[in-house]
């Protein structure tokens, strides 16, 4: 099973595509997971992707491509993925189908969680991240065992760098410009699903499961 993850950022990708990798056994292949991992770890993907990132801009299709398609590549990957944070714009989509194409293999569903802006903006002020294994909270929402602590592998949490508020309001304007055009991309390829994101997240959850059988 191949699915993608639409939305917005902060609209709740990451969360249902952890929830989805657990129960279906698929890998969560997540693109900004990635980026951070290289910047925390110095590399020069890292340093490239961060000057984007920072602005609140998609790092550019080339490099991120590459690596999309290497993580796919690898032997995990065999019986499915659901991807999150990719693709973001149309020509990211088109490789990938390319991909897949000659492969004899296509995406299954693109599952769009649907969120408004304005949920969105208090949404990511709350989001705590752990850099060292990529897992997701909210002060709120999604509490830490311990504040401040990652419950699965006990790093420290950060407020990521891009979701201060300026940034993110960035980031939505990119969203509606660059990404927002594959829902009509997916539509066409009649295989888009939406689910409302702003209910609790094991009830978003319901409706996945519900999609995905
Ligand atoms: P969120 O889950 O909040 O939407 P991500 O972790 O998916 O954020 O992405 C963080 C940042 O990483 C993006 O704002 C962008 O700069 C970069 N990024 C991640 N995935 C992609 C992609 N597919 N194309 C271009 N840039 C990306
Ligand atoms: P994305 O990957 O789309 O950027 P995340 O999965 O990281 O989004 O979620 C953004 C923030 O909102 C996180 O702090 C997360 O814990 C929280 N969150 C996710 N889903 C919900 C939900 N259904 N209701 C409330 N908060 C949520
Ligand atoms: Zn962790």
């Amino acid at each position: 099973m191949k699915i993608i993850m639409l939305g917005a950022p902060g609209a709740g990708k990451g969360t249902q595509a952890k929830m989805i990798a657990d129960k279906y056994s698929v890998p969560h292949i997540s693109t900004g997971d990635i980026f951070r991992a290289n910047i925390k770890n110095g590399t020069e993907l890292g340093k490239e992707a961060k000057t984007y990132m920072d602005k609140g801009l998609l790092v550019p299709d080339e490099l991120t491509v590459k690596i999309l398609l290497d993580r796919v590549a690898q032997e995990d990957c065999k019986n499915g993925y659901v991807l999150d944070g990719f693709p973001r714009t149309i020509p990211q989509a088109e490789v990938l189908d390319k991909a897949l194409t000659e492969l004899g293999d296509k995406i299954d569903f693109a599952i769009d969680v649907d969120v408004p802006d304005a949920n969105i903006i208090k949404r990511m002020s709350g989001r705590r991240a752990c850099l060292a294994c990529g897992a997701t909270y909210h002060i709120e929402h999604v509490p830490p065992k311990a504040e401040g602590i990652c419950d699965r592998c006990g790093e420290a949490l950060v407020l990521r760098d891009d979701d201060k508020e300026e940034t993110v309001k960035n980031r939505l304007n990119v969203y509606h410009e660059q990404t927002q055009p594959l829902i009509e991309y997916y539509t066409a390829k009649n295989i888009l699903k939406t689910v409302d994101g702003t209910v609790d997240m094991q009830v978003v959850f319901d409706s996945i499961v519900a999609i995905l059988g």
